[in-house]
This record gives C-alpha cells, structure tokens and sequence, in this order.
C-alpha cells in the first residue's frame, strides 16, 4: 500500500518506522503475548516501558533535575486552565503575548482564575510576526507564550526576557524540533500529537519550585498530585506513552541529538522557504524573521487557485495542505517525521504548478 506524504497541522505524519515497530508488538509486546494497550498501568512491563521513555525524554530534552516530567491526559487545553490554577499566586495576574488563536484560548481560560495582562498582540496583522516590543509587569505571577504558532506558522527565534517571572511556553507543534534550555523555562506543556505521536498524552515539564501543595484544587489538575504519583494518580495514556517512547527511540536512532535533528529541520524547511521567496505565484505568509520550521502557510493571492492546488496536490499523494479557515491558502505542516524528501517532492509539484498557471 502506497503512504501518503502528510502535510497535516496535527495529528500529523509520523515516522513508517515507529508505526511498523507497533504494528510488529500489537499483538505481543515483549513475549508477554499481550498488548500494551491490555496491561496493567502498574505491571512491570508497562512500569519499564513508563520508566525508560521518561528517562529518553530527559536524556534528549537534557531535562534538568529541579524539573519534573508529568506525563498528563486532556490535551494541552487543559494545560490553559491548569497553568492558572497552580501558577497564580500574590497577584492574580499573568502577562502574555497574544500571537494567535492558542494564545487567545489560553488567555481566555486564564481569565475564569485572575486578570490577564496582554503585554503585546500581533493581531493588528493577522499574527503574521513575533511582537517584539514590550514591557514586562512586575506584578504578575507568570509570562505566558506561544512559542510555535501551528495556524500562523510563526515562532520566536529568542525567547523574551522575562525579568525573573517564571515563563510558561506552550511548545505542542515546536517540542522536539530543535535542542532547547529547559533551564530558561518555568513549565513546557505540549500534546503529543504533532512531533511526538498520537493525541492523548501531553507531557507537561514543570520547575520543582513552582509546584505548589494547594490541596484545594481538583487532585487531576494539580501538578502537585501528579508528581507525587509520577503521573499514576490515575490510568494514564499508557499506549500513547509507548509509542512517544518509539519516537524517542526513533529520534536518538535516526539523528542522534536534538542538535542534529534541529540542523535538518532547518534545512528542510528552508527548501520551503527558499522556493517561496523567489515564486511568482506562491507567497509566504509571515515575518522572515519569525519563520516557523514546523508550519509554513502559503497562498497564491487567488482563492479559486489555492483550492485548484490542494486538490491537484492531493491527486498527487500530498494531503493535508488546505490552510487554516483564518489565514487562507494552503499550509505545509512539516514536523520531525516529514523527511527532506518530502519537502522536495512538494517544491517540484510547486514549480510545475507555477508554471502551468502563470502565464
Ligand atoms: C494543537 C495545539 C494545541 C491544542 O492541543 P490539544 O492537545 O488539542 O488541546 C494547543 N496549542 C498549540 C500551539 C497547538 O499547536
């Protein structure tokens, strides 16, 4: 059966390797002749294979002591709600940056626990950069971001200074894309379906410090409870936690580092890029200078044209490339498991496209 390339924005392409692997232990893991979605969360087995993919995830992330990795249910929507209910403190305010729809909801969710103080917003030009003009309060709890902006396609190159504030980053299409300091961060929350497999697990990093004992919140939202039970409070995703454990393995085997793979994302995405600086008929969509290597929208300027080329794409085995219902175009979604390949086999349909319909 042929594959296709998938430009999806998520849940998104993953690597034939991880997905055979699974396939091969669907029915047997390990000679135990069962499957790791019919065994106990607490069996040794499953134990093992909770235990090594968070100590993968540490070993690449370089995922410093005084952090702690929670391995959570509810997407990373629900981090926007559990952010303010551990992280608000004296003040009862949090500043953000509002860079699009992820951080509008997030701002929103925040609103229902204290005061939201947008510091900067990009929507003046429908979040096509990175603000970078801004005063950090003093007197609020957290600095909340964005960091890659999946509808957009944008991403910050720096992080902001936040004056010793704790930043708290959503990071769901950027986790994994490229060797990051944990350090600079108070929590990095994202869902794993985009870079690291399938929806339902999201993998929440926090700074010991900031995890408050606070026994009047919900016990399911309060990082304090998941840490004390390593993420066991409950069942937790016990498949998805095994197949992020086969992407980690995939990555160390595939690339080695965070650094390497960081390298290739950038050479993939600028095969992209480069093409789309000097096409007549195909525009980019944002900044240079904020360019996302995971997401990069696109348009032709002509609506009818755009949909001309998603469909004609997808006859050709490219699916998923119809942008966003808020920016338009088309969107070329390319996280970790998209091979240089498949950027290239997409730039050549691209110039033969141009070519075909411009005169
Ligand atoms: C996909 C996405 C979300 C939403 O994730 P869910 O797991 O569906 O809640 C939030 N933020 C960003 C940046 C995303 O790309």
């Amino acid at each position: 059966m042929n594959r296709v390339i998938n430009f999806s924005a998520g849940p998104s392409q993953m690597s034939d390797k991880v997905l055979k692997k699974a396939s091969e232990q669907m029915l047997n893991y390990n000679q135990t002749g069962q499957s790791i979605m019919e065994m106990s969360h607490r069996s040794a087995e499953f134990v093992e294979v909770f235990n090594s993919c968070k100590s993968k995830l540490i070993k690449l992330m370089n995922i410093p002591e005084n952090y702690e990795v929670l391995f959570l249910q509810g997407g990373a929507s629900t981090q926007f709600t559990m952010v303010p209910m551990n992280l608000l403190g004296k003040h009862k305010k949090a500043a953000f940056i509002n860079t699009g729809a992820w951080s509008k909801k997030a701002i929103g969710e925040m609103k229902k626990f204290g005061e939201a103080v947008v510091v900067a917003s990009s929507e003046d030009d429908t979040f096509s950069y990175i603000p970078k003009d801004y005063e950090v309060p003093e007197d609020v709890d957290y600095f909340y971001i964005c960091e890659n902006n999946t509808i957009y396609g944008t991403k910050y190159k720096e992080l902001p200074d936040t004056k010793g504030l704790p930043l708290v980053a959503d990071l769901s299409s950027c986790i994994l894309s490229e060797a990051i300091d944990v350090s600079k961060y108070g929590i990095i929350f994202a869902g794993a379906q985009k870079n690291m497999g399938m929806a339902g697990l999201t993998v929440v990093i926090v700074r010991k410090d900031l995890i408050k004992d606070d026994t009047t919140l919900p016990s399911m939202l309060s990082y304090k409870v998941q840490a004390d039970n390593d993420s066991m409070f409950n069942t937790p995703p016990t498949y998805a936690i095994y197949i992020l454990g086969l992407v980690l393995e995939w990555i160390a085997e595939e690339f080695g580092s965070l650094e390497n793979l960081g390298k290739y994302n950038q050479e993939k995405a600028q095969i992209l890029y480069d093409y789309l600086d000097q096409s007549k008929l195909f525009k980019g969509t944002v900044a240079k200078e904020d360019r996302s290597l995971m997401n990069v929208p696109f348009v032709t300027g002509d609506a009818e044209l755009d949909a001309k080329f998603v469909k004609e794409a997808k006859a050709k085995g490219m699916v998923n490339l119809k942008g966003h219902r808020s920016v338009g175009g088309m969107r070329a979604s390319i996280y970790n498991a998209m091979s240089k390949e498949g950027v290239e086999t997409l730039v050549a349909f691209m110039k033969e496209f141009e070519e075909e319909n411009t005169k």
